[in-house]
């Protein structure tokens, strides 16, 4: 199946504190200034076969929301490639990628913050439209508006209120409506439902599942909880530290996963049937800081199965199975 979109040896990082925070270090008799920079993406590689749910999960902090921002261009990326449809963006200009915006479109975590809260909900739906010349006329491009919007559960009378006047829930629902008022062919959803209530989550995963159905546009999808993607997904990548540990079809990551941080992240779901995967001692201490990458494999300080190696040496991805991906020694 074609690609809608392939990322390569994805590299992000960001200077921190604009100087304040470099360190001194004392090398070869004399003081060297060393700029402190915060590791986000390390390395990262994956694809999203067309029509297709991809999710990257892991802890806060891992580098999953800046590779997300950096493959819709957010950010520029500081090394890697970047193919959306077969075409290299990774050094697109925002004048060559404006075509494109149309076509890859974001759903983002806190949906508030993301609308205009000056604008009323249907002109915040319909504006995407006529920037993007997508009807001829303003009353078509507002019929289109009021369609999504009552697809995705917004009733015509409260198209004219502002975005305050809605709950998290109906936000998000707006947000994903403005996403996919420009028929896009990809959509990066970036933790669209970790602010709101359990009570509303399923509906929002219901409602996106839905709209890809019938849109038949492909995801990236964001999480923290591996419970959340796993009637969304078909691949699913578990992010560490800046990098892909594991990644595969959904089924065998979450049958037979491999690296011990997944199957940590697994067993941390309640299970109905009361069964856990193989028993693994808990993951120690806290994640580290992405200013001072740990040598060798980045799971080493919390891992239960380190070796030697582990501390010297990152773990080659290896493939365990077809379409099956770890990064780890034990394998
Ligand atoms: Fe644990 Fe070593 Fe595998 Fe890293 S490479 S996950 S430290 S066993």
């Amino acid at each position: 199946m074609e690609n809608i979109l392939l990322v390569e040896n994805l590299i992000q990082s960001f200077r921190v504190g604009k100087g304040l925070l470099d360190e001194l270090t004392f090398q070869n008799g004399r003081f060297i200034r060393e700029t402190l920079r915060v590791h986000a993406v390390n390395g990262v590689s994956f694809e999203i076969p067309r029509g297709t749910v991809f999710s990257l999960v892991g802890e806060s902090g891992c580098g999953k929301s800046t590779t997300a921002r950096t493959i819709i261009k957010l950010l520029e990326p500081k090394g890697g490639r970047i193919l959306f449809q077969g075409m290299d963006i990774t050094r697109f200009s925002k004048k060559e990628m404006l075509p494109l915006r149309k076509q890859m479109q974001m759903i983002f975590q806190d949906p508030y913050a993301s609308l205009n809260p000056r604008s009323r909900v249907l002109d915040i739906v319909r504006e995407p439209i006529l920037f993007h010349r997508l009807a001829d006329t303003k009353s078509q491009a507002t019929e289109m508006a009021m369609d999504l919007l009552q697809k995705v559960g917004i009733r015509p009378e409260q198209a004219n209120r502002y975005p305050h006047q809605f709950s998290g829930g109906q936000q998000q629902r707006i947000g994903i409506a403005r996403a996919l008022s420009v028929h896009p062919q990809f959509v990066i959803a970036d933790e669209p439902v970790s602010a709101l209530d359990v009570s509303i989550q399923a509906q929002i995963l219901n409602l996106m599942m839905d709209l890809q159905k019938e849109f038949h546009f492909s995801y990236l999808f964001i999480a923290h909880n591996l419970a959340v993607v796993k009637h969304i997904s078909d691949h699913v990548g578990i992010m560490y530290l800046g990098k892909i540990v594991e990644k595969g079809r959904k089924q065998d990551v979450f049958s037979n996963p491999k690296h011990p941080y997944t199957i940590a992240l697994l067993n941390s779901i309640p299970r109905l049937e009361g069964k856990n995967l193989e028993h693994t001692p808990p993951i120690k201490g806290e994640i580290p800081s992405p200013l001072h990458l740990p040598s060798g494999c980045h799971f080493h300080e919390r891992c239960p199965y380190a070796m030697e190696i582990c501390n010297e040496v990152y773990p080659e991805e290896r493939m365990t199975a077809p379409n099956h991906w770890v990064s780890c020694h034990l394998y």
